[in-house]
C-alpha cells in the first residue's frame, strides 16, 4: 500500500485534514522511545487505499526538539511516497520556512494550502499559480474544516507519488552555494540519497548530521576560515537561516494581495483583538477573568452569586421540590452547568446502587458489600467526577482552539521565566485543579526534560476536583466543631498553600537537580478561529478516553483491593464495617502511625487515630477515598450514622473520638495535596516523565508533603516554630546560592 506522509506547522490545521481523509481507520500510539503521538489511518476514497502518517507538527526540520527529530527521520528513513505540506494560508510566509526544507528532499511533494475560506472572507487573495511555480511544487487550495477541495488534493498527490521527483533548494543564490554543492557532491560520492539535503544540514553543522558523517565536517570548517557574513558572521546555520526568510519574504510576499479595504491600518481584526488581550496590563487581569468564569461555570453552586445578592428571592431559588429533581438545577443559588450534570449523575448512580442493593439483599453480607461498596462504589467515585473534568476539558478546548491558548503562553513567559520556567508549563498547572492525568499529558509540549519534570512533580500541588471533598469536610468540620474561621477562606488558604508549595519547590528544583535553560520562547501566534464544534468534540474525545481508560482499570481494580483489606482480618476472617478495626488496612494503619506524629495525626491520637494514616493511604489510590474512609470508620462508631455521604459529620465525629487539633487536621489536608497523587495520575508520570526520573519524583512527593504537613502542624501549635523553618529556609537558600557560584566558576574555567 502507498503511504504518504502529512507535514505542517502545529495549527495549520493538520489534525483536521487527517481526521477528515482517515475517518474511523485512525489509530492513535507512541512514536518508539517518545511520548509523542503518533496518528496513522487509511484514506480509501481514491483509486486504491494510502496508508496516511501524520507527523507531529513542527517549524523546521532541524533537530531541536523531538517532533522535528522524528519528522526528519521519518521521511528520510521510512521514504513515504509522498508528503503532503500543509500550510496555513493565513501565516503563509511563516509557514513556508518548513516548505523550503522538504524541498530538499527527493520525496515527492504536494503543499496543502488551507484555511483558503479565512483567507478568501478576508478579501485577500493568493496567487496559487505563481506560488506553485516559484517553488516548483504543486499547490492546491483547500480549506479542511469545510471539506473543500480534499478529494482534489489527494488526487494531485497521488499523481505526483507516481513519479520521481529531484529535490530543489532556495538557497541557491546564497552566498554559501559553493560550500553547499561541494558538500553535495561529497555526498553523492558516498552514495548517501537525499545528497542536497544532507549537504545542506551538514553545512549549518547540524549535530545530527555532523555525528553521522564526522569525516565531512572539516569540510565545514575549513570554508568557514575564509568566510564572514556581515550580520551572522561565520554561523551558517543562521546564514542559511536568513537566506530562507529572505527569499520567503521577497517572492511571496507578492503573492499574496491584499484587497483594499484590508489595507487599512488597524491591521486583521485578529491584530486588533490582540491588542488588547496581550496587552502588558490588561493580558493578566483578563486571563484571571476567564479561568474565574470557567472554574465558576464549572464548581459554582450559586451562579454569577445571584443568590448571595439576595436576587433570587429571600429563600432563594429550588428546582422541583419534592420530586426526584429536587435540587437538581437550583438549591437555594441556580447551579453552575458542571454542578447540574454532577447532580444528575450522582443521582442516577445513587439510584443504580440503591436498585443493586435491593437486588442483593438476600445474599450473603460479604457480596452485597463487595458488589455495591467495593466494585459499584469504585467506579461511581470516578465517574462522578467525569461531568466536571469534561466541561474543564471542553473549555480549555475552546480556549486551546480558539487560539488564545497560545496568547495566555506568551504574555505568562515573562513572569514565569523568573522561576525557571516556559509560560507553556503553566496551562498543565492550572489543568491541575481539574485533574493531575491530563493535566501531566499536557507537559508534552515542554521541550527541555528537566523543566517537564519539575512541572509534572509539582502538578499534584494544584489542588484536583478529587481532593475537593478533603477540603470542604474538614474546613467545615472545623469551623462547626472549633467554631474558628470561615469554610470558604480555609479552603482558598489551603489551596493558595499548594500554589505557593509549588513556586518554592519550583525554584529550589531548578536551582539544583533539575537545572536548565529555559528554552527561548518562539512560537507562532495563529490568527483566532471560531472554534468549530466538530474538532471540538474531537479533542475532548481523545482526552476523555485517555483519562476514562486510565483512571478506571487502576481505580476500579484499586477499590476493589482497598475493600478486601478493610473487611477481611488477617485470618481471613470477613468483617463488617463495625469490626473494620481488626482488619488487615486498620493494622497497617497502626503500624505506620509514628510516621505521621509530627504532622500531628499519627501516634498521639490513640486509639482510632490509624483512621487519619489509613484515610492518607486508601488516598494514594483515589483522593474520593480519603473522606468515604472517615465516613464508614463513623458509621462504625456512631450507630445510625448516616454513612459516607456525610463528610463534615464523618469528620466531626473521628475528631472527637480521637482528639485531633485543628492543626492537625489542617495538616492532613496539606499533607493530602502535596504527597504522592493518586495511582492513575502516578502511572501517568510513569509514562510522561523522562527515563530514570521516576523515583525521584515519588520520593520528592513523599518529602515535599512531610516537610509542608510537619510544618502546618508545628507552626500551628507552637507558632514560634515558624522562626526555626524561617531560619532552615535561609541556609538552604545560602547554601544553593554558595554552590552555583562554585558550580558556575568551575564550569567557567574549564571553559578557558
Ligand atoms: P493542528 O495543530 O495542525 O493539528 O491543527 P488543528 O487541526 O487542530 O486545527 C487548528 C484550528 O484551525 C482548529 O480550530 C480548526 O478547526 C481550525 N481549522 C483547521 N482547518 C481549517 C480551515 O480550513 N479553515 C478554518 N477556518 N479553520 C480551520
Amino acid at each position: 500500500m502507498k503511504h504518504f506522509a502529512l507535514a505542517g506547522n502545529p495549527n495549520s490545521g493538520k489534525t483536521t485534514l487527517f481526521n477528515l481523509l482517515t475517518g474511523s481507520t485512525a489509530h492513535v500510539g507512541n512514536w518508539p522511545g517518545v511520548t509523542v503521538d503518533k496518528r496513522e489511518g487509511t484514506y480509501r476514497k481514491g483509486v486504491e487505499p494510502i496508508s496516511i502518517v501524520d507527523l507531529p507538527g513542527i517549524y523546521s526540520l532541524s533537530p531541536y526538539t523531538p517532533e522535528e527529530v522524528i519528522s526528519r527521520n521519518y521521511i528520510l528513513n521510512e521514504k513515504p511516497d509522498c508528503i503532503i505540506n500543509i500550510v496555513d494560508a493565513t501565516n503563509l510566509e511563516r509557514n513556508l520556512y518548513l516548505s523550503t526544507q522538504l524541498m530538499e528532499i527527493d520525496t515527492p511533494l504536494v503543499i496543502a494550502l488551507n484555511m483558503i475560506d479565512v483567507v478568501n472572507k478576508r478579501g485577500e487573495k493568493i496567487d496559487v499559480k505563481e506560488l506553485s511555480s516559484k517553488l516548483g511544487v504543486p499547490v492546491v487550495p483547500i480549506s479542511a474544516l469545510r471539506e473543500d477541495n480534499i478529494e482534489h488534493l489527494m488526487k494531485v498527490a497521488y499523481e505526483a507519488s507516481l513519479s520521481k521527483r529531484k529535490a530543489t533548494t532556495v538557497l541557491e543564490n546564497n552566498s554559501l552555494r559553493h560550500l553547499i554543492s561541494d558538500c553535495e557532491i561529497a555526498f553523492r560520492g558516498l552514495n548517501v540519497p537525499n545528497a542536497l539535503f544532507h549537504a545542506i544540514k551538514l553545512a549549518e553543522l547540524d549535530e545530527l548530521e555532523t555525528k553521522d558523517h564526522p569525516n565531512l565536517v572539516s569540510m565545514v570548517e575549513e570554508y568557514k576560515d575564509g568566510f564572514r557574513d556581515e550580520v551572522f558572521g561565520n554561523d551558517f546555520e543562521a546564514v542559511i537561516a536568513d537566506a530562507r526568510y529572505k527569499y520567503i519574504s521577497h517572492h511571496f510576499a507578492q503573492v499574496k494581495t491584499h484587497s483594499q479595504d484590508h489595507k487599512s491600518k488597524k491591521g486583521t481584526p485578529s491584530d486588533r483583538a490582540d491588542r488588547i488581550l496581550t496587552n502588558r496590563w490588561l493580558g493578566i487581569p483578563i486571563f484571571i477573568f476567564i479561568l474565574f468564569l470557567i472554574f465558576h461555570l464549572t464548581f459554582a453552586e450559586d451562579l454569577f452569586y445571584l443568590n448571595a445578592m439576595h436576587l433570587l428571592g429571600p429563600d432563594g431559588l429550588v428546582s422541583f421540590p419534592g420530586t426526584i429533581f429536587e435540587g437538581l438545577f437550583a438549591n437555594g443559588g441556580i447551579n453552575s452547568p458542571g454542578v447540574i450534570l454532577f447532580n444528575f449523575l450522582d443521582n442516577v448512580t445513587g439510584w443504580l446502587s440503591e436498585i443493586a442493593g435491593t437486588a442483593l439483599a438476600s445474599s450473603p453480607q460479604w457480596v452485597s458489600g463487595f458488589l455495591v461498596d467495593g466494585v459499584l462504589g469504585g467506579l461511581f467515585a470516578v465517574l462522578s467526577f467525569l461531568p466536571q473534568i469534561l466541561f474543564l476539558f471542553l473549555f480549555f478546548s475552546i480556549l486551546e482552539d480558539s487560539g488564545y491558548m497560545a496568547r495566555v503562553a506568551f504574555i505568562l513567559d515573562r513572569i514565569f521565566r523568573k522561576f525557571g520556567l516556559s509560560g507553556r508549563a503553566f496551562m498543565p498547572m492550572i489543568m491541575g485543579f481539574g485533574c493531575s492525568v491530563p493535566a501531566m499529558i499536557n507537559t508534552r509540549t515542554l521541550a527541555d526534560d528537566n523543566e517537564r519534570t519539575a512541572t509534572i512533580r509539582v502538578i499534584p500541588f494544584f489542588s484536583c476536583g478529587a481532593k475537593l471533598p478533603i477540603l470542604t469536610a474538614i474546613s467545615g468540620g472545623i469551623v462547626q466543631m472549633f467554631g474558628i474561621g470561615n469554610a470558604e477562606f480555609i479552603t482558598l488558604g489551603m489551596y493558595l498553600l499548594g500554589m505557593v508549595s509549588a513556586i518554592v519547590a519550583i525554584i529550589f528544583m531548578r536551582n539544583t537537580t533539575m537545572r536548565g535553560e529555559v528554552p527561548p520562547f518562539i512560537m507562532e501566534l495563529p490568527a483566532y478561529h471560531i472554534p468549530q464544534f466538530k474538532s471540538l468534540m474531537v479533542h475532548l474525545w481523545d482526552k476523555t478516553k485517555h483519562f476514562v481508560k486510565k483512571a478506571f482499570t487502576i481505580i476500579l481494580a484499586s477499590t476493589i483491593l482497598i475493600w478486601f483489606i478493610s473487611h477481611f482480618s488477617f485470618s481471613f476472617q470477613f468483617l463488617s464495617d463495625e469490626e473494620m478495626g481488626a482488619s488487615i488496612l486498620a493494622n497497617f494503619g497502626k503500624f505506620l502511625a509514628p510516621i505521621f506524629t509530627p504532622m500531628g495525626f499519627g501516634s498521639q491520637l490513640g486509639e482510632f487515630g490509624w483512621v487519619f494514616v489509613v484515610g492518607a493511604i486508601t488516598g494514594l489510590i483515589a483522593k474520593e477515598n480519603v473522606i468515604a474512609t472517615f465516613g464508614t470508620l463513623a458509621a462504625s462508631l456512631v450507630a445510625g450514622f448516616a454513612g459516607d455521604e456525610e463528610g463534615i459529620q464523618a469528620v466531626m465525629v473521628m475528631a472527637q473520638a480521637t482528639n485531633i487539633t485543628v492543626p492537625g487536621l489542617l495538616a492532613f489536608v496539606a499533607f493530602n495535596m502535596t504527597t504522592v497523587p493518586c495511582f492513575a495520575a502516578v502511572a501517568t508520570a510513569k509514562a510522561e516523565l523522562p527515563k530514570g526520573k521516576f523515583i525521584s519524583t515519588i520520593a520528592f512527593w513523599l518529602i515535599a508533603s512531610f516537610l509542608v504537613g510537619s510544618m502546618v502542624y508545628l507552626i500551628g501549635t507552637w507558632w514560634w516554630t515558624s522562626f526555626i523553618f524561617l531560619a532552615a529556609f535561609i541556609m538552604a537558600i545560602i547554601i544553593i546560592h554558595y554552590v552555583n557560584r562554585a558550580r558556575d566558576q568551575r564550569i567557567f574555567k574549564e571553559g578557558i
